[in-house]
């Protein structure tokens, strides 16, 4: 079984591509030219060179001393926290941002929840001298500042949405109505592995730079080139598809995907999408999502905005049912803590939604000789207030 998506953007009964006819003409184009240009000799070789010259790839894997005596296994992070503009986000959009310009795009539009994909758009439109325009959930704007300060020095229009509960779905929604209304100049860079095709499997292309360089890293350093476990969290899902991306076909690597529980999973106010979610469609594909028995969807919640949305790509949704991923998930105070908790022992302040990833290192069993890695996806600095909030609130 493949666990990649066939020619049609499908994984298993996941995916495809559900879309408004106004929509047919972007999405198509896309469709029929990503693989080509992507994989093309010519655009590999300058996103490969803007990773490295200009994000910084390789980011680091570090062996954790203090993790791994605690957890009793052996422990190394990911550190996708190192990258420019401070997480996994700049993978895809210097990919998507290189595929514009090749499709003669003058004007980007983008959604973002934390924050993490508004500047990581706006600084590759910056480079590129692009307009660019960031719908973002008026409740987001508030909780995110710093990067909203950010998109702006960088030149971005950031437009807050009101509409349902302000955040990261309402935001993806008026991306989708602005692309619909503006068909012919304008490229939509999507944040994650959702959306119709081409996009889960787009961005998970571009992602997959994580894994291909846990591979040569974890050779190095161990002598073997795959983990026993690899751990992710999923908010849409585009970190851990890069960091599954080159293990999915190797059923000897456990792949763990961490979502987030919210107040708790039961108590009406999660994002925990496997747990509580049932087949439907939102924002172009199918896959699995929150909803009401009568298919609206239901609110989520989490504390970390990145995390904070009612579905999960299609390839996640495939690797749910199929189970060839664990899923967990980890509450806003397992994840606080887990993030107090590398900030302390290893001095690395994690964002809030790869907190929940960490948090789930209390949740396995290890045997002494696993190797584990946990993506790192982000760094904590647009999270200081919540930190300050929850270690205000401990003392
Ligand atoms: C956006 C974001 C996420 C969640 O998005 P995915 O597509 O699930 O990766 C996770 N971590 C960080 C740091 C982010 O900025």
């Amino acid at each position: 079984m493949s666990y990649q998506s066939d020619d049609k953007g499908y994984y298993g009964t996941f995916g495809g591509a559900f879309i408004p006819e106004m929509m047919y003409p972007n999405v198509h184009q896309l469709q029929n030219c990503y693989l080509e240009i992507i994989e093309s000799d010519e655009f590999r070789q300058e996103f490969k060179q803007l990773l490295r010259d200009y994000a910084g790839r390789p980011s680091p894997l570090y062996y954790s001393d203090r993790l791994s005596d605690h957890y009793n296994a052996k422990i190394y992070l990911k550190r996708e926290d190192l990258n420019h503009t401070g997480s996994h986000k700049i993978n895809n959009t210097i990919g998507q941002i290189l595929l514009a310009k090749r499709l003669g795009k003058t004007r980007i539009i983008a959604e973002t929840g934390a924050g993490q994909h508004g500047v990581a758009t706006a600084t590759v439109c910056a480079r590129a001298g692009l307009e660019c325009i960031v719908y973002m959930g008026a409740l987001d704007v508030a909780r995110q500042s710093p990067n909203v300060e950010k998109m702006k020095m960088l030149g971005a229009e950031v437009r807050p949405v009101y509409s349902g509960n302000k955040t990261l779905k309402d935001a993806t929604n008026e991306a989708i109505r602005d692309w619909i209304n503006n068909p012919v100049d304008t490229h939509y860079i999507l944040g994650s592995v959702v959306g119709p095709h081409p996009y889960p499997d787009m961005v998970a292309r571009f992602q997959s730079v994580i894994s291909e360089e846990i591979r040569v890293q974890l050779l190095e350093k161990t002598g073997k080139e795959t983990p026993d476990y690899v751990i992710a969290c999923v908010g849409g899902g585009s970190n851990a598809a890069g960091a599954f991306y080159h293990f999915l076909d190797d059923p000897s690597v456990k792949l763990i995907a961490v979502e987030a529980a919210g107040k708790g999973v039961d108590s009406g106010e999660s994002a925990a999408t496997t747990q509580l979610g049932h087949t439907g469609v939102l924002h172009g594909s199918k896959s699995l999502l929150m909803q009401t028995p009568d298919g609206q969807i239901v609110e989520p919640y989490s504390l970390s905005a990145g995390l904070d949305y009612p579905g999960i790509g299609p390839m996640h949704a495939n690797l749910f049912v199929t189970k060839r991923a664990q899923f967990l998930s980890a509450t806003d105070d397992e994840a606080l803590r887990a993030a107090l908790y590398l900030t302390q022992k290893e001095g690395i302040i994690p964002a809030l939604e790869s907190a929940h990833a960490l948090a789930a290192l209390e949740m396995i069993d290890f045997k002494p000789e696993d190797v584990v890695v946990v993506n790192v996806s982000g760094r904590g600095d647009k999270d200081m207030e919540a930190y300050l909030n929850y270690y205000q609130s401990i003392k």
